[in-house]
């Protein structure tokens, strides 16, 4: 049990009045630690700090390249602390060990990949008439908020995080009120790295307290949001009330296409990894399996077959699969597998589980709901649980019809050795990612991320993401 505090303005503070959150272990639901719960003046405090050193010449002084070896450094910490960040990760999310290790690894990735990137952004120079100089200049927006969830923390703070620093602003953090401890170990990382005070500030506290402060504080300059559709559009309006552009990343309930013709041991892989990762806690998991009529009986018996398989423990044995994050989310989950219960079928699972060692843990067994219209809630709406829905269609343009059905469109996967079928679905599902013949490509950091429809606007992730960093000046110069 560990007592933390937070980081504004380069000092670690308790929140203005001193209250505090417990965080717990979703395997065991002990208690591991407690974090200030940081206030409205808290998040004031650290948006002043971040606009103030955004101003000083100090930050300014730092050149892209710099800001780039300010990222390594970051990653060469990660990478020495691997383990200890691993096993945090574990217990504070209680995904499997291996899984917080590839998050790790992501994260790294995230430090190296935009470590690389903020010495190559670059502006342009425009054709307008003879004795005009005309040049675009990329320009850091200012203090980018960076609201981060609970499923994947250390993963998605890196990515916004790192790109906002190689562009050249400054950050305030506010962290799941859940899931905070990677996250106040990477702010012990920019900590040690005697950046400017106010450069990078980590506020923990509530959504509903820290976290609407901050998406509707009038200093901020950019939002980043990961999290649920209705959060997303109260954050979203907040940061509008102000002008403030928001990148929102609001989940999906992504459909896997499988046809006949698919190599099947690769597909039943991918449809199984895609549902359990995170104990289906993933914004991106392939929670729909749509799969051709014909075929349907001979790919469920494998898909079966490999759920029977499946383990399930703490996050630190490493299993298959591991406790759902707390009660709230699994009381959620379990909701709405009773609701498929009676509108459909269970082929597999459904059940609770207990979890030897683990028994105040909160273990569901990885399910498959059969039977149910595209059009009722387990169809429509985020489990995130390990529950796989299945639909069957008769042709290309039924299994385009169901993939399009829900309000989502954050990624799909098609499964198919027919190359002209595989790139037409990809031409025409409304989704921001598709994977061919594979699902999640192991993480893509280099790949633009985000939705179609409610599953937001704007990408995380890539190149593209520095977009959201940055804004264009024009400058028009008159030389004759
Ligand atoms: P949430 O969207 O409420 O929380 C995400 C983040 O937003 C957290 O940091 C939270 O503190 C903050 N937040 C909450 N209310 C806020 C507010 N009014 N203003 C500003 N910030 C606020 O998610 P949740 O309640 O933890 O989970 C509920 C459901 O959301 C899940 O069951 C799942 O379906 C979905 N979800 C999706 C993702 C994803 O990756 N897309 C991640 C987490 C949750």
């Amino acid at each position: 049990m560990k007592t933390y505090e937070m980081y504004i303005n380069g000092e670690w503070t308790k929140s203005a009045n001193e209250a505090v959150i417990d965080v717990l272990n979703p395997s065991s639901s002990e208690k591991i630690g407690e974090i200030p719960r940081g206030t409205k003046e808290d998040v004031d405090r650290a948006v002043r700090a971040a606009a103030a050193a955004f101003r000083t010449e100090e930050w300014r002084s730092y050149s892209a390249f710099d800001r780039g070896d300010l990222l390594f450094a970051i990653a060469d910490k990660m990478q020495e602390s691997k383990d200890e960040l691993a096993e945090l990760e574990t217990t504070d999310v209680g995904k499997p060990l291996s899984q917080a290790y590839a998050d790790v690894d992501a994260a790294i990735r995230y430090f190296r990949f935009y470590g690389g990137a903020a010495d190559k952004v670059m502006g342009d120079t425009l054709p307008i008439q003879d004795g005009l100089l005309d040049y675009v200049v990329r320009e850091p927006v200012g203090v980018t908020a960076h609201i981060i969830p609970w499923n994947y923390p250390l993963q998605i703070i890196s990515r916004s995080v790192a790109a906002a620093i190689a562009t050249g602003n400054t950050v305030v953090v506010k962290s799941a009120e859940d899931t905070p401890l990677t996250a106040l170990r990477l702010s012990e990382f920019f900590a040690e790295l005697d950046l400017p005070a106010g450069v990078f500030n980590h506020v923990t506290g509530y959504g509903y307290e820290a976290g609407a402060a901050l998406a509707g504080h009038p200093l901020i300059n950019q939002l980043t949001f990961t999290g649920s559709v209705a959060t997303g559009i109260s954050v979203g309006q907040a940061a509008m009330a102000n002008v403030v552009p928001a990148t929102l990343e609001l989940g999906g309930k992504s459909p896997n296409i499988v046809f006949a013709d698919c190599d099947v041991e690769a597909t039943v892989a991918g449809v199984v990894r895609s549902i359990i990762q995170n104990a289906g806690q993933t914004c991106s998991a392939g929670a729909r399996l749509l799969v051709e009529e014909s075929f349907k009986d001979e790919f469920l018996k494998k898909v079966i077959e490999q759920f029977g398989k499946l383990t399930i423990g703490a996050g630190i044995e490493d299993k298959d699969i591991g406790p759902i994050l707390n009660e709230r989310q699994f009381d959620r989950v379990m909701g709405m597998i009773n609701i498929a219960r009676e509108e459909g079928e269970i082929l597999f699972g459904g059940n609770q589980m207990t979890v030897e060692g683990f028994e105040n843990g909160f273990y569901i067994e990885p399910t498959i709901v059969d039977g149910v219209s595209p059009h009722s809630r387990i169809a429509q709406e985020e489990v995130f649980g390990p529950v796989l829905t299945v639909f069957t269609f008769k042709d290309t343009e039924e299994a385009l019809e169901l993939a399009n059905s829900t309000d989502y469109g954050l990624v799909a996967g098609v499964w198919t050795k027919d190359i002209n079928r595989a790139h037409y679905l990809a031409s025409r599902i409304d989704s921001g990612q598709v994977f061919i013949n594979n699902y999640g490509a192991g993480g893509g950091v280099q790949m633009p991320f985000g939705g179609y429809k409610k599953s937001g606007f704007g990408r995380e992730k890539g190149w593209a993401a520095l977009d959201n960093y940055t804004t264009l000046k024009n400058v028009a110069v008159k030389y004759r």
